[in-house]
């Protein structure tokens, strides 16, 4: 991490309230940075502490109404104090320039390799899974997507196979080795699905959930959180940083569709949020070609152009058989056409420099 360029920008004020960094000089000492903690702690706020290579960064959260920070700019060690103009802080890449990178089970996502998480909407059958599973482990999946717990519009629709559902994911990952990824619906049922799943996933409709935002944020389970369909990226970088200043750094933002008057597509497919989001923040970013089009066949074209745009990762949704699908089957890709989609992405990643 370099932290090599600070931009001192007029300072930041949304209601009032101060967001400020504290920029450690690069020879500062280890009790440099403790004293500088304790004296922000002391004025009643929380820290969160940024490693650079050379620098590091002290993170002032909560609301500094009334705090005088500016007297630390003359402690020892301590290179500037600098307001963050952005509302959020952990998210920024003010705070971090440098990439998070998420570990999932010997792969990433985030770094230079794109991720693809594929699997069916909802986990089925045992059969189903296995089946799915086994095939995109053969072609370049670096997890297993499949809900157990469904979100419905509808309280009279399937709801998922909940528990059975998480069981047969952990079969799943039994017998391919891929990681799980599925959904948390509420704060409740966080210690239950974190049992099972290697990546907990917030559905577009709990995106403000706060509480459940929070109690994904207390868990060591990365978090994969899908843009609100009516939310600004500023919401979205909000909703990252309940999870984050609750502990939990590591969170994949997943851009899914927002809604707009267009009803060809179910949703419309926001790409120019992934360079955005790029811009701002330092967290992994992948794009789900599934839910934000509802159709099989606009599935492959947004999938080249997510990788083409910069994404880190898709989220894809893929069927045995799309057409016998309990949820979701217009939208779903067979297994050809994820093999097809597969060998298109890994062109368009190795033509900027990534591979899949
Ligand atoms: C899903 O991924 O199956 C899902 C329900 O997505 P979203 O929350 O984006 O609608
Ligand atoms: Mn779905």
């Amino acid at each position: 991490m370099g932290f090599g360029v600070f931009f001192v920008r007029p300072i930041g004020l949304v209601a009032g309230v101060k967001r400020m960094i504290v920029v450690m000089k690069p020879e500062a000492k280890d009790k440099d940075l403790q004293h500088v903690v304790d004296k922000i702690e002391a004025l009643g706020l929380k820290t969160m502490v940024a490693y650079g290579t050379n620098r590091r960064v002290v993170c002032c959260l909560g609301d500094k109404r009334g705090v005088d920070m500016d007297t630390l700019a003359t402690a020892p060690g301590v290179e500037a104090v600098v307001p963050v103009l952005a509302p959020y802080k952990i998210a920024s890449r003010e705070i971090k320039p440098d990439r998070t990178v998420i570990p999932i089970d010997g792969h990433s996502i985030g770094g230079t390799r794109v991720g693809v998480i594929a699997g069916p909407c909802t986990v089925e059958s045992r059969e189903q899974i296995l089946e799915t599973a086994h095939f995109v482990k053969e072609h370049g999946a670096v997890a297993l997507r499949g809900g157990a717990f469904k979100p419905r519009t509808s309280p009279y629709s399937f709801q998922g196979l909940r528990e059975k559902g998480l069981e047969y994911l952990a079969l799943a990952r039994e017998a391919t080795g891929l990681s799980v990824v599925t959904e948390v619906m509420s704060p409740e049922q966080a210690p239950l699905v974190a049992g099972y799943a290697d990546v907990l996933q917030i559905g577009t409709r709990n995106m403000q959930n706060f509480a459940l935002l929070e109690a994904v944020g207390a868990t060591d389970k990365p978090v994969l959180l899908k843009r609100g369909m009516s939310a600004s990226i500023n919401e979205f970088l909000l909703a990252a940083e309940y999870i984050l200043s609750n502990g939990n750094q590591q969170v994949i933002l997943c851009e899914r569709g927002i809604r707009t008057f267009e009803d060809h597509t179910r949703f419309t497919l926001s790409l120019s949020a992934v360079p955005a989001l790029k811009q701002l923040t330092h967290l992994p970013v992948v794009v789900d070609p599934s839910h934000s089009t509802g159709k099989q066949d606009l599935v492959l074209p947004m999938a080249r152009a997510a990788i083409a745009a910069g994404a880190d990762g898709l989220l894809v949704e893929v069927h045995p058989n799309p057409e016998e699908a309990i949820l979701d089957g217009a939208q779903s890709i067979t297994f050809p056409q994820y093999a097809e989609m597969m060998r298109q992405v890994k062109a368009i990643a190795q033509a900027i420099g990534r591979d899949i």
